[in-house]
């Protein structure tokens, strides 16, 4: 895996010297909080991929059947190193199948 850029390595006044660079910046180190998405409760309606300011929900193409037989093609995951604990996809899952926990 690549390693990226910390958030503490940015330059003083947080000034962003190329566009289009946050993918090469690991955002992790200043969550307190992080998201975790229940797969059995998700109904992969798409909305915290859309809320996310980071782009940090990735949708993969990976089947997935829940314990009471329901199948979805699709699984939704958290990017760790891009994800900022902001909590907006929390805050609109609608079935309210992301919980944030403390990050340790
Ligand atoms: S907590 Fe914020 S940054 Fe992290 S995945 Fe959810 S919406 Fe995106
Ligand atoms: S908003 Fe909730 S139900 Fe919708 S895809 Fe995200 S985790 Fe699943």
């Amino acid at each position: 895996m690549k390693e990226l850029r910390s958030w503490r390595d940015f330059p003083i006044g947080g000034i962003i010297s190329e566009p289009g660079n946050s993918i090469e910046n690991d955002m992790s180190g200043w969550r307190n909080e992080k998201p975790e998405i229940d797969q059995e409760k998700c109904i992969r309606c798409r909305i915290c991929w859309t809320y996310c300011p980071d782009a940090a929900i990735i949708e993969e193409e990976k089947p997935y059947t829940t314990k009471t037989g329901k199948s979805y093609k699709l699984t939704y995951i958290v990017d760790y190193q891009h994800c900022k604990g902001c909590g907006i996809c929390a805050q609109e899952c609608p079935v309210k199948a992301i919980k944030m926990i403390p990050e340790v």
